[in-house]
């Protein structure tokens, strides 16, 4: 009693679809030309996950809370009480995994959940399905042995070990939007309120990091930018501006400043700062000279890098390159997602990576990644965070995801004893 198999629990989670809709209306077939190969209607949105959590964590006595975020798309929030309370100077710890997945794709029986050689394969076995069940098992554990009187590694008499009082945040839309964490940074904003009394002391992000401790990562902004000319039939190009051939001038210009952006910076575990160009689209029909040119922009941020500025920095060279300023527009950028910084979160890295070492008996490192996270949310509202969890990045996101079930194992095994061994000079 009072342990669940987290292998098992991962298998469950993974049989339950929770496909994030990448934007398209939850309730509606994923496209408008039937599903993909692989995909079927129901199959899309958090909610089923969501209710399966709930229910879990319920049977096991764990206070839960849901965060509306997106229609039919919540949070789910649970808790377990430390000692003494945070309104009487106990400390709060935050884990947050996200429910949502990538959609299949080519993916064979991407839920099936089939267990090989020590591996379970499907659809969010490692993004980040194996770090929720690590930390669900984690949370299961400790609250049967706060009910039993039991207190991990340091139980003496009848008086309660000193814990930090542990959140999960099983967050939806990361793969997308990231609205659930945005959501849940205001759980504790304007002082607190019924589900968080107050900011997080520290956070952990599961990710799949193979059991290393990520404590930095590149931001990204991303915003488009236009051209504006002047339609007319295309047997008379003369009368009219080809938008299309002002977004070549801007282009040109763009290519030439993003091969300068690598020099504007440097992080040690980053490395430099992009910009590249992904999406464009102009003209109406081939026989009109087009009026509307339009380009999407994506600048990858040092994990200090301010994106206002970074923002600023690129308009202004393009404005000082190109001929007609005034046929130049910009959108303002989309929410920026920030990045993790290494500032803040070395007393926590290097907790996290002791109890690994002790738990794998390997070293662990304290490395960068290229990819975002919502730990980047965290850090920007004031909490130390790092990115932790079992599996590999190299299987995220592929029609062959997999995940080494011992990592999951000891994942839930560092989890525990993140709490049972907690401290932190604040
Ligand atoms: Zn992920």
């Amino acid at each position: 009693m009072g342990q669940v198999d987290s292998v098992q629990l991962l298998q469950q989670l993974v049989r339950i679809p929770s496909v994030n809709p990448m934007g398209r209306p939850v309730s509606s077939e994923p496209s408008a030309e039937g599903p993909e190969p692989g995909e079927s209607a129901g199959m899309f949105s958090e909610g089923r996950l969501t209710d399966f959590l709930e229910q879990f964590c319920r049977r096991f006595g764990l206070e839960v809370f849901r965060q509306p975020v997106l229609p039919g798309r919540e949070n789910l929030i649970l808790r377990l009480p430390g000692h003494p309370p945070p309104e009487q100077g106990g400390q709060i710890l935050l884990w947050d995994a996200h429910q949502d997945t990538v959609p299949p794709g080519q993916m064979p029986n991407p839920f099936d959940a089939q267990l090989r050689q020590g591996r379970l394969y499907g659809r969010g076995a490692c993004d980040v399905k194996g770090g929720l069940a690590a930390m669900l098992a984690a949370l299961v554990r400790l609250a049967s042995e706060s009910v039993s009187g039991q207190s991990g590694s340091a139980s003496s008499g009848t008086a309660p070990a000193r814990r930090p009082t542990v959140y999960l945040a099983a967050t939806v839309d990361e793969e997308h939007g990231m609205s659930g964490v945005r959501a849940v940074q205001q759980l504790w904003q304007a002082g607190g309120g019924e589900i968080f009394p107050r900011r997080p002391d520290a956070a952990v992000v599961a990710e799949p990091t193979q059991l290393q401790v990520v404590v930095a990562h590149k931001g990204v902004m991303r915003w488009r930018c236009h051209t504006r000319g002047q339609a007319c039939h295309s047997s008379q190009p003369r009368e009219g501006v080809n938008a299309i051939y002002l977004m070549a001038e801007v282009l040109q210009a763009l290519q030439e400043y993003a091969a300068m952006v690598p020099q504007l910076g440097w992080h040690p575990l980053c490395g430099h700062p992009s910009l590249s160009v992904g999406r464009i689209y102009g003209g109406q029909s081939v026989n009109i000279v087009p009026d509307r040119c339009t380009i999407e922009i994506d600048r990858r941020l040092l994990p200090d890098e301010s994106p206002q500025q970074a923002w600023e920095h690129c308009l202004r060279y393009l404005l000082g390159c190109f001929t007609q300023p005034d046929r130049l527009e910009q959108e303002p950028p989309w929410p920026p997602i920030p990045g993790l910084s290494d500032q803040a979160n070395s007393e926590l890295a290097a907790k996290l990576s002791g109890l690994v070492t002790e738990v794998t008996g390997k070293d662990c490192q304290r490395i960068g990644v290229p990819y975002t996270t919502n730990a980047g949310f965290y850090t920007q509202a004031g909490v130390p965070t790092v990115v932790f969890g079992p599996g590999s990045i190299q299987q995220a996101h592929t029609s062959d995801e997999w995940i080494a079930l011992d990592q999951v194992e000891q994942a839930a095994q560092v989890f525990y004893r993140l709490v049972t061994s907690w401290y932190l000079a604040s």
